[in-house]
């Protein structure tokens, strides 16, 4: 099991440990740990190594090793690297190398941070499970025939598994989060542009986010305030400065927690419901004041995300044709270009994603614009006001991450079923404000130790009292430290 990001930079910083050999385990445990759940696309040791010496010959000459120095970090594969393959679990980004690095890996590896490797996830992110993944599965380090939630699947499961400190993830609707919650770690996803997307291969481009993985909500931070901040690469990140995040988990002062009723749904599972009462019940303890709220429209979340994140997909992915990207199909004779563009795509894009994409162009045609694009922009408008209004009446919003635990491998074959997962979740991706999912208990399933998460949502750029929140749940129970049995 590997220490905690802050644990390991302390270590290595303080000189009780050096990057190389915190590295030289992590990839020894990704050796013979990693093959059951297969979290790791691929392991990038020899770009590892390298980052991990300049690291160690920094802190020998005494320059500023910066706060993550020689934390080994993995990265899910939608995150682009120089010099590293990214292939997106598609078919169609076999072999593919970047030609530029992203803003949050950059600013990792300016801090000290050693980048291990990538993590498989959903192709393009579209999945709640990280069974579309054009190179396969990837099993919960729970239980392996069950799934680790999606998209980011790889990350949450590597982290749960004890192979690496952290990860990124990234989140259109729920694809930290869900992850995070179906593996027992802390995910979070932050306020809309807090985080550059330069370098994230889009999806949803008004929704997309990037984010940590850890074990604790003082690691979050700590990589939060690594990888927040204006990047002028992105228009759309915010321009301010961020706080210190880690500084803001000693904020104290009055809180009043709000409860949506529409969240405490019968179909809940009982150990989530639970969940979600203790998380409560310690706030009160605490201080906290709970109130209960309505989030009428959490009913239409899902309806309208669908319609949002696959019309901005249908868009953002039709530059994998082949020509300007991705991998071509041999052309037969006869063919003509649009017939190569066609079967490139046919053959390099999954059914998940065709799908996504068939929706997509469905909603944007001539003659449905109106009816499903514009209704779901103006859905997403009435989201907005309702958040915004239920967050005058409290400071931060408890509700569960998922319905469910973590379900069996191949037991949901409907999409919309598996659509369904992010319910929860598709909300704050809407808003564009940011949330975390933190483990709020276990529960037994056919003789397996499942986690179960709890959800936490702030305003827009709320991230410190997120995380003060966040950590003070965590402070009080021990559900953050259990891991799944070796
Ligand atoms: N599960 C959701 C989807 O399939 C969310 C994915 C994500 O956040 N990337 O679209």
């Amino acid at each position: 099991m590997s220490q905690g990001v802050l644990e390991t930079a302390t270590a290595i910083r303080e000189g009780n440990q050096s990057a190389m050999d915190a590295l030289e385990a992590c990839l020894s445990r990704i050796e013979s740990g990693d093959t059951a759940t297969r979290s790791f696309q691929h392991v990038q040791a020899d770009a590892a190594r390298a980052e991990a010496r300049a690291v160690d010959d920094a802190i020998a000459a005494g320059r500023d090793v910066g706060p993550l120095a020689g934390v080994p970090i993995a990265i899910k594969d939608n995150i682009v690297m120089t010099g590293r393959e990214t292939n997106c679990g598609s078919r169609i980004l076999e072999g593919y190398h970047s030609p530029f690095e992203s803003t949050a890996t950059d600013r990792l590896r300016s801090a000290g941070a050693v980048l291990v490797g990538t993590t498989r996830c959903d192709e393009f992110a579209m999945g709640s499970s990280t069974e579309h993944c054009s190179s396969g599965s990837v099993g919960n380090p729970w239980d392996t025939d069950r799934v680790p939630g999606g998209s980011s699947g790889g990350s949450a499961a590597a982290v749960a598994a004890g192979l690496v400190p952290a990860a990124l993830g990234s989140d259109t609707g729920g694809s930290i989060r869900q992850p995070a919650c179906l593996c027992g770690v802390t995910g979070l996803k932050p306020s809309y542009g807090r985080v550059s997307r330069w370098g994230l291969v889009a999806f949803g481009s008004s929704l997309d986010c990037i984010g940590p993985l850890t074990r604790d909500v003082p690691d979050a931070a700590a990589l939060l305030n690594v990888i927040a901040g204006p990047d002028r690469r992105d228009s759309t990140s915010v321009d301010t400065e961020p706080p210190d995040y880690l500084a803001a988990l000693e904020d104290t002062g009055p809180l009043v927690v709000g409860i949506p009723r529409q969240h405490r749904h019968k179909g809940n599972h009982p150990a989530v419901e639970a969940a979600v009462d203790e998380a409560r019940a310690t706030l009160e303890a605490q201080g906290a004041t709970t109130v209960e709220v309505d989030l009428a429209m959490t009913d239409h979340g899902i309806a309208t995300y669908y319609v949002v994140a696959t019309a901005e997909a249908s868009s953002n992915l039709a530059r994998f044709d082949g020509i300007r990207y991705g991998r071509r199909a041999s052309m037969n004779p006869g063919e003509t270009l649009e017939d190569l563009y066609a079967r490139s795509r046919g053959e390099g894009f999954g059914p998940e994603v065709r799908r996504r994409i068939m929706l997509g162009t469905y909603v944007l045609s001539a003659g449905y614009y109106d009816a499903y694009y514009k209704k779901a922009l103006q859905a997403r408008r009435v989201i907005h006001e309702e958040y915004k209004s239920v967050f005058e009446k409290c400071d931060v919003l408890l509700g569960p991450t998922t319905a469910e635990p973590a379900f069996r491998m191949g037991s949901i074959a409907d999409p919309l079923t598996m659509y369904l997962c992010d319910r929860y979740t598709v909300g704050a991706n809407i808003a564009g404000i940011p949330a975390i999912s933190i483990p709020g208990g276990h529960t037994e399933v056919d003789g397996v130790t499942l986690p179960v998460g709890v959800q936490l949502q702030a305003p827009f750029l709320g991230e410190p009292t997120l995380l003060r929140v966040a950590n003070q749940l965590q402070q009080a129970s021990e559900h953050h430290r259990k891991t799944p049995a070796a």
